[in-house]
């Protein structure tokens, strides 16, 4: 018999990898699997299943949104390239009807975006009720690349840590659930996707020159996202570390997370707005 999602997960997802404040990001282990007993063969099983259950979820907060609820759901990704954040998207959001999704990436500012505050593309892009957002880099760029590329004065950035989380706790009083994922991948295993890139000519379109400069500063990339962690995981927007050189890890993983931010908004289905009974007669009468 197959085993449960409960003999395969030692510690459930939400807990092994939530972060605690202090941890040392830069002994992390890449490659581990934290909370997970079974094997990659059991992990993609057990992503089916939750595949399923994330649809109906999905489902039921869509309905909820076209009957007046204000419940929404916001996945946030952060990663570094080649950490897989296209693969999540494609993976694991995948898994449930578009329709109910509003994607959004985010790259370097436009002339327009540059007009205005950084939140204020951000803003926009949120989910509206019923939806499930996904943000592919995001608001955290701010406290990442803008640092790390020195883009802003060093007291400016500093200031947007506490924005931040004032923004994070507005957004989730609104109703909107946030579960924030940085993948890691290791200096190892980004050589290797991007070497692959460069080796594949249907890969070319994905690599990007920059990307090599971002490797080089790879040290002063862990230090703002120990920082970022450190600062900005809250009661309300907490972030989860996802190991990501396994590939079949990390969407298990952040399978699970979305799942259990659904399965949290409690929602049933809403109950119909005419008479179910009267309704069949006049169908039976046509
Ligand atoms: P990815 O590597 O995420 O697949 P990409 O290479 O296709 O992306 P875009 O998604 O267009 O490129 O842009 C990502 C780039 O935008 C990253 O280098 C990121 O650091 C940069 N970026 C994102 N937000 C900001 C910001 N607020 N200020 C400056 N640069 C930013």
């Amino acid at each position: 018999m197959a085993k449960t999602p409960e003999q395969l997960w030692k510690t459930p997802a939400d807990e092994a990898l939530r972060w605690v404040r202090g941890t040392d990001l830069s002994a992390l282990d890449q490659a581990a699997t934290p909370g997970w007993r079974g094997s990659r063969a059991e992990g993609e099983e057990l992503m089916a299943v939750r595949g399923h259950e994330l649809a109906d979820l999905q489902e039921r907060l869509f309905a909820h949104g076209r009957t007046g609820g204000d419940r929404s759901v916001l996945l946030v990704l952060q990663g570094l390239d080649t950490s897989g954040k296209g693969g999540i998207v494609q993976h694991v959001v995948g898994m449930v009807d578009p329709q109910g999704v509003m994607h959004r990436g985010f790259g370097v500012p436009t002339e327009e975006e540059r007009e205005h505050g950084y939140l204020w593309r951000i803003r926009n892009a949120l989910p509206v009720p019923g939806y499930v957002g996904v943000f592919d880099r995001s608001h955290h760029e701010q406290v990442l690349v803008v640092r790390v590329n020195r883009l802003e004065p060093v007291k400016t950035w500093r200031r947007h840590y506490r924005e931040l989380n004032e923004f994070e706790a507005e957004v989730a009083a609104s109703g909107t659930a946030i579960v924030k994922v940085a993948l890691v991948v290791s200096a190892d295993e980004q050589k290797k996707r991007l070497a692959k890139r460069l080796d594949r000519p249907d890969k070319h379109w994905k690599y990007n020159p920059n990307d090599i400069d971002v490797r080089l500063k790879l040290p002063e990339y862990v230090a703002a996202y120990q920082e970022m962690l450190d600062r900005t995981s809250t009661k309300e927007a907490p972030w989860y570390v996802v190991p990501a050189d396994r590939k079949w890890y990390s969407r298990l993983a952040v399978t699970e997370l979305l799942t259990g931010a659904l399965r949290s908004l409690d929602l049933g289905w809403p109950p119909a707005s005419f008479d179910v009974a009267a309704e069949k007669a006049r169908l039976a009468a046509t």
